[in-house]
């Protein structure tokens, strides 16, 4: 079996650790898949075809491994690039294609087109709105040591709306739109290898659409988009995360049980919410599906699927949470000092919050201790058990989402990071 399918087999199976899978856990590999196709594992996946024209990359991968990309696909194909399809114009899918396009200017080949879904613009015109916010969320969500978000993209030269067929070199790809993890989504159908690109419709973890410092997500578009792809029959799936999936009685199931979780999480939400329920009501009633989040391919190691709740009340709601102390509130450092006034200072607050945590209720410590925190940030016995306290907390999450806002909070109050 080659490397690519004994590794598909094995995170089928759930032969690699149950922790410690995560979709940017890659080869950080292009490999061939088939005759004319390749595939590059990397944090973030490219497909490549080898056609008459020329390559055909469905997705790019980022910039830390346009260096092995290249390598790889110059190892395989000599080829000028084409056609670049953005799955989406998240960074870590749209940079890739940087020695190709500094290898086409030296050898003065045409300019690769590049495809994407006519959302796709407006995105990289919001990124250059929010460079400076999108540099501090990554260093929060990723842990980088300082925050880092590019500045310049490359923006397409064509754009998709709905659909579109392309033929490559005799090759046809058909192209769809669905929102999902984003506004700009496009996935992509080969249909003479009943190939399927799911870009981040498909991450090989609970679906990235809760993420707390994102924009607008979609889960219901997104299960429809699921459902649609599910529809097709595809023989193999190529994810924008993470290895392939061979077979089609698996790629069924998989895509099969990432709708029903966000079916199931989009229903209880909804219904709550037309019963008048109150934020609150519906973060701490909603039901996970728990025997889904077992499986390999769906487990909340990435985002987690509680935030979909969130992410639902901004799409369908507004951000009144029902709690008419938020409409107007007080700066938070004003009822800290309140608080911690009524119960015998900041420390008190803070000790509470310790008891908590000993007893592992978590959110109740993690209060406690920032009203502690916000009521009193020089005490450095507050800070050193807020840290401790976000620290713990960290370790016991499961999402790199959660883990990284929690993990960047203990550094806060951390002295020995000033
Ligand atoms: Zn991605």
């Amino acid at each position: 079996m080659s490397g690519i399918r004994d590794w598909a087999e094995r995170m089928w199976t759930g032969d690699l650790g149950k922790t410690n899978i995560h979709p940017g856990q890659a080869r950080v590999q292009f490999e061939e898949v088939d005759e004319s196709l390749g595939f590059m594992s990397a944090f973030s996946n490219a497909l490549v075809l080898d056609t008459e024209e020329g390559l055909v990359f469905i997705d790019t991968s980022s910039l830390f491994h346009a260096d092995p990309l290249f390598e790889g696909v110059r190892a395989w194909s000599s080829k000028r690039v084409h056609t670049g399809i953005y799955t989406h114009g998240h960074v870590d899918h749209v940079f890739g294609l940087l020695h190709f396009d500094a290898e086409a200017r030296e050898k003065n080949w045409p300019t690769t087109r590049i495809l994407a879904h006519q959302s796709c613009p407006d995105r990289f015109d919001r990124y250059a709105l929010t460079q400076g916010y999108n540099g501090h969320i990554n260093a929060r969500q990723f842990n980088f040591p300082k925050p880092v978000f590019p500045g310049r993209f490359r923006y397409p030269d064509e754009t998709v709306a709905k659909e579109r067929a392309l033929e490559v070199g005799g090759v046809r790809i058909e192209l769809y739109h669905d929102k999902g993890e984003t506004d700009d989504h496009l996935w992509a159908w080969i249909p003479h290898r009943k190939a399927l690109y799911t870009g981040d419709l498909f991450i090989w973890a609970s679906p990235n659409c809760g993420n707390p410092q994102k924009a607008q997500r979609y889960p219901r578009e997104w299960a429809v988009a699921l459902r649609k792809m599910q529809a097709l029959g595809a023989e193999t799936l190529f994810p924008g995360h993470g290895p392939p999936i061979f077979g089609a009685q698996r790629i069924s199931q998989a895509l099969g049980d990432a709708a029903r979780l966000l079916e199931i999480m989009t229903q209880q939400t909804l219904d709550l919410m037309n019963e008048g329920a109150t934020l609150d009501d519906i973060l701490h009633s909603v039901e996970l599906p728990s025997e889904l989040l077992e499986r390999p391919y769906l487990r909340p190691i990435y985002d987690d699927p509680r935030f979909i709740v969130r992410n639902l009340w901004r799409l369908y709601g507004g951000w009144y949470d029902g709690n008419p102390a938020h409409l107007l509130p007080s700066p938070e450092r004003d009822l800290a000092r309140a608080l911690a006034e009524e119960a015998g200072g900041s420390r008190s607050l803070a000790r509470a919050a310790r008891r908590y945590a000993e007893e592992s209720k978590d959110s109740l410590a993690c209060e406690l201790i920032e009203l502690a925190w916000r009521a009193d940030p020089e005490d450095p016995e507050v800070a050193a058990l807020r840290t401790e306290i976000y620290r713990n907390r960290a370790e016991s999450e499961t999402s790199l989402m959660a883990k990284g806002i929690f993990q960047a909070a203990a550094r806060d109050s951390d002295p020995s990071t000033d």
